[in-house]
Order: C-alpha cells, then structure tokens, then sequence
C-alpha cells in the first residue's frame, strides 16, 4: 500500500487569503489512484518548519506531495527545506539554467539572478519539465521514499502532475469506484439509522455529507480495477439506492436545479425574488423550463407581482404570507405555470430569515429557513431551499386539495 501526505506551503494559504485548492485536486487524484492519503498539512514559507513537516511526513509517508514555494524569491523555500532535510547540497543544473535563460531571452528579456535557484537540482532529485512557467518541479527518489516538489499556481501543478508525476509513481494495483447520491428532506441522523450497519464496512465504504442541497451518500469501493471495483459496489449502491429511494433527487453531478426541471415535466417555471438578488435565477440560468423573473425589494413592485397591501402593512415582506402571495403572484403576472417566491432579508433584525414558497394548479407549498451568516450565504441558502422546496412537493403525487406546511 502506498501511503501519501500533502504538504501545501505557503502563509497565504495560513492566512486564509487563498483556498487550497491545489490539496483537494491531490487529493481526489491520489483517492481516484488508489493511493492512500493520511494527512494533507498546511505550512508557511518557513524553512525551519517545512524542514520538520517534511521530515516527520517522509517518517510516515511513502510519497510526500509538496505544492508551492518553488517560486525565485527569498520566501519561496521548498528546495531548501528538502536538500535541508536529505543533507544534500543544491548545485546549479546548467541544462536547466539554459532552459531558463532561453524562456527569458525568447521575450527579449536577460534572467533575472534571483531565479537562478530555479535551476537548482540535489543528487537524489530529477527536473520536472514545467511546460507552462519557470519553476521546475522535483521528483527525489530517497531511501525508498518519494518526495515530489510542484509549483503552486494550480494550472501549473496539475498539468506537471498529470503529465510528470504520474508516469513516475509506482501507482498500486488499485482503482476506485465511487457514486454519490443526493437527498432532499431527509437528515443524516435518519440516513444513518435507515442504513444502519452499511455505514460501518469498510470496502465498500458509505459515507453521509450534510450538504447545502441535501445530504450525500456517497458509495465507494476499491479494487485492482475499476470494472472491479465496480462489480464491488454495485450491490451496495442498489441498496442504498432501495433504502433512500424516497429522498434521491440525483446522482454525482447532477444539479437540484435540474431535479426541479425534472419536476416539472413540461411545465413554466417563473420565479420572484424578494431580498436573495437573484441567486435563485442564478441557479436556474441554464434550466428549460425557466420562464421568467422579477427581482426586486421594491414594495411598490411587489405589490405590481402580487403582494397584497394588508400583508406587507402586517407582517411585511419577509413573511409566509408574502411568499405564498408572490409564489401565486408569479404564475399570474409572469405567466408561468409554476410559481416560486423567495423573500429574505440579508441584514437587519431579520437577517438570515427566508421564507420560500411554491404554486402550481393542484399544489402549494411554503417553507420558513432561518440561518444566520453573511449576505452571500444567506441568499445562497434562500435560493437552495426554494429548489429544494419545490422539488419535495413537485415529485410527490400531487393530491387534489392543497399541500400542507413543508
Ligand atoms: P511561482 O513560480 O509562481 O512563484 P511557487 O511554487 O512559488 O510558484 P507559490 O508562490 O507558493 O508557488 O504560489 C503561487 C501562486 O499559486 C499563489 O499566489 C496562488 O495564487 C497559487 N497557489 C499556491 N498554492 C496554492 C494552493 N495550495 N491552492 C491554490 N492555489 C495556490
Ligand atoms: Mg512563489
């Protein structure tokens, strides 16, 4: 079994001005290679501490992934810290300088001497090819160890992953097979007790995510090929499949929002949004049946969509009675067939309120969501639960009276 950690460097990335990104693509990768990952760590651009998170990572790891830091400047430490670590001395590779010397002179320009540590190599190391920058990546082959060093930008690394890495690695004899279900208006607690002891095996493993949309299962097993690993999941995903077949509304990538179309089996959808800035229509864009929309906080506008004057002098906007008014308001003024409303409030006392409902001839349905957070999440949430809402009532069979609180 071939065990890997990552090791991310950059204070950037401590500081929280940019994701890692560049772990969780390693990650899925190794997963998808059926390499097992144990640690994925985050350091700054400190060479003391990346020569101890590198030392203690090959103590533990067969293959240590290092990803940034090989930039020219002074902060950029990643080849300092490995020949630190392997007691081995960086000498200047002249083919490698000639490279970089060449990439310089093709735009007219003379290196500058602070990138000549890009042309860095220690014995155990070989150059990556770095086809799309000027930092050459290292693979180091030591003690039966691997360690391999790529640049940060993402475009760079995954490129000089796919490309050099890969046909490097002794990659085991091992691939994975994986499907995520998604759920809509069941909790993970329930999902969990439904599937009882499937949840403990380990190949196949089955895993819940509380998501946004729903909760994820997601059924996964490996073997020496995908076909394989296949043939192993398969009875699983059937009975997970068996056991939630009430609350999937998709599989893998597919999208709420596509569960909804679905839904709606031909009919118009026409959507009205008070207070979530048209996340919802967002969310809509590319969905056929998508008619047409109103966004606005406007009252006077609201009122033009079906807000009725005793509901916005009582409870005001963002109430059950002004989504049910603007959910029917969007069938009537926007003429479609079926109609969803969100109203929420992303600031004041009733921030993170939302209120979403739908209509349609035979059916209607509200929900109430409370959550704090900022604006952002807060309209993204709103616009989730409007999909969500309107994929509950919509896929049931649809009795002739009205449907009751969600
Ligand atoms: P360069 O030659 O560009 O300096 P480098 O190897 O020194 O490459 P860094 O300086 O660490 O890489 O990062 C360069 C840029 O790459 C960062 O500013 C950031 O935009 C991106 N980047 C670095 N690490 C990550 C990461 N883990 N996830 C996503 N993006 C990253
Ligand atoms: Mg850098």
């Amino acid at each position: 079994m071939l065990l890997a950690e990552i090791i991310s460097v950059g204070t950037e990335l401590l500081l929280g001005e940019i994701v890692d990104s560049n772990a969780a693509f390693l990650a899925r990768e190794l997963a998808a290679r059926g390499i097992t990952l144990h640690r994925k760590v985050v350091l700054g651009d400190n060479l003391k501490r990346l020569a101890e998170g590198l030392r203690t990572a090959l103590a533990r790891a067969d293959l240590v992934i290092v990803g940034g830091g090989l930039g020219p400047t002074d902060d950029d430490l990643t080849r300092e810290a490995i020949a630190e670590v392997l007691e081995e001395t960086p000498t200047e590779d002249p083919a490698l300088l000639a490279w970089l010397e060449g990439l310089y002179a093709a735009r007219g320009r003379s290196m500058p001497q602070v990138n000549r540590k890009q042309a860095w190599l220690i014995p155990s190391a070989q150059a990556l090819p770095n086809p799309v920058g000027t930092a050459p990546g290292w693979f180091v082959q030591t003690g039966g160890k691997i360690i391999v060093a790529l640049p940060g930008p993402p475009r760079e690394l995954q490129r000089m992953w796919r490309e050099q890495v890969l046909p490097r690695l002794p990659l085991p004899d091992h691939a994975l097979f994986a499907v995520t279900l998604h759920t809509q208006g069941i909790g993970e607690s329930n999902i969990a007790e439904l599937l009882g002891d499937l949840t403990k095996a380990a190949n196949p493993s089955v895993a819940t995510y509380a998501r946004q949309t729903g909760v994820d299962v997601r059924v996964a097993a490996s073997a020496p090929t995908t076909g394989e690993a296949q043939v192993l999941a398969t009875p699983v995903l059937d009975t997970v499949r068996h056991i939630l077949a009430r609350w999937i509304w998709g599989e893998d990538g597919d999208t709420l929002a596509g569960a909804v179309t679905q839904t709606l089996g031909g009919r118009t959808l026409g959507v009205i949004e008070a207070g979530s800035g048209g996340a919802l229509c967002l969310l809509l864009a590319d969905q056929p049946g998508f008619l047409d929309a109103a966004v606005t906080v406007d009252h006077a506008r609201l009122i033009t969509l079906g807000l009725t004057p005793v509901t916005l002098g009582s409870v005001g906007v963002v109430s059950e009675a002004a989504a049910r008014e603007l959910a029917a308001g969007a069938r009537e003024h926007l003429g479609a067939e079926v109609g969803l409303a969100v109203v929420t409030a992303t600031a004041g006392e009733q921030a993170g309120q939302a209120f979403v409902a739908l209509s349609a001839e035979n059916v209607e349905n509200v929900a109430h969501v409370n959550w704090p957070g900022d604006p952002a999440q807060i309209r993204e949430r709103a616009a989730v639960a409007a999909l969500a809402l309107a994929y509950r009532t919509l896929r049931l069979p649809q009795p002739s009276g009205k449907a009751g609180h969600a």
